[in-house]
């Protein structure tokens, strides 16, 4: 069952999720199966300002959906960043533009390596991180949910190259090799012996997105056989390949114009222009995930993806 939602129900799992705790961390929920099998964990709200995960974790809390249809395993529902979705959800009042609630202090998908064993370094972040560790490091399988910034279809991120894509109706892109594009490790590989899946379901406030987040959670569950699979047709994926991530020099840096996403960029064209040596597109791209602005909110940050497309 597939539900349509407001940003008031949103609010409310996201409280309910906030208030339950696992084993003294908060934000978590854990739901077993009455047989043993794989321990799966759907992450939502990594990123504060996007909480179409949580439509995901309505999806299977509602009616006890998930409680009475898991045949076997552990499912872990875990609210990542509750810090920075709480301040979303108490503060951001213009949806259009809520950047400054995708973290407190640092980008939760953007780890640093371990020292010894540890995750160094003092953020509300790692703290948070830190905290869920232990959980992560148990998780056969993860999917990590998220949106974007600009109108953008949903995307599957490619997390192991050439393993079988989650098939989800209505998400018809992987995108491939982003992760060596980032400016540290993406969270679900501090998952280290899970199968990990990171899904763009759309735009940060489509509806769409909250039916995708939802449809994509009981496919993983099928697809693991932790619930009963039903009916559903496989479809080609439209796969591209990121070559790489443009991150401006510095704050003198603007787009010669609004980028949409999917745009197609011919070799040669001018991107942006600074202080310094203009950005010019080396090769015919594509354009991934451009935020709706000609500056990034975040200095020094990945502020878009250029892409090569492959076929299916
Ligand atoms: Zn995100």
């Amino acid at each position: 069952m597939l539900y349509t939602l407001q940003r008031q129900d949103l609010w409310q799992v996201f409280q309910q999720l906030r208030n339950s705790t696992f084993e003294t961390v908060p934000g978590v929920i854990r739901i077993q199966g009455p047989d043993p099998g794989p321990t799966l964990g759907i992450m939502v709200m990594t990123h504060g300002n996007e909480p179409a995960g949580l439509a995901a974790v309505y999806g299977l809390l509602e009616q006890s959906a998930l409680a009475s249809q898991l045949k076997a395993g552990t499912v872990y529902l875990i609210l990542n960043n509750l810090a920075a979705g709480q301040r979303y959800f108490e503060e951001a009042s213009d949806l259009s533009f809520t950047a400054h609630y995708r973290f407190i202090d640092q980008d939760m998908n953007r780890m640093p390596a371990f020292i010894d064993g540890k995750l160094p370094g003092d953020s509300s972040e790692l703290h948070r991180v830190r905290e869920l560790l232990p959980i992560y490091q148990s998780l056969d399988a993860v999917i990590d949910l998220h949106s974007t910034s600009a109108a953008s279809a949903p995307m599957l991120i490619e997390i192991d190259i050439g393993s079988e894509p989650l098939q989800i109706p209505g998400v018809e892109i992987m995108l491939r090799g982003i992760l060596e594009h980032l400016n540290g490790k993406a969270l679900v590989s501090l998952c280290n012996k899970a199968n990990g899946y990171v899904l763009e379901c759309g735009s940060h406030e489509a509806p769409d997105s909250l039916l995708i987040a939802q449809q994509a959670v009981w496919r993983l569950l099928e697809k693991l056989g932790m619930v009963s699979p039903r009916p559903h047709s496989s479809h080609p994926l439209a796969i591209y390949s990121i070559y790489r991530a443009v991150i401006f020099p510095d704050e003198s840096y603007r787009l010669e114009h609004m980028l949409s996403s999917f745009e197609f960029l011919p070799a040669g064209t001018l991107l942006a222009q600074g202080a310094g040596e203009p950005i010019i597109v080396d090769r015919d791209s594509w354009v991934i995930m451009p935020p709706p602005r000609l500056k990034p909110v975040h200095p020094g940050s990945e502020f878009l993806y250029l892409a090569t497309q492959s076929e299916t």
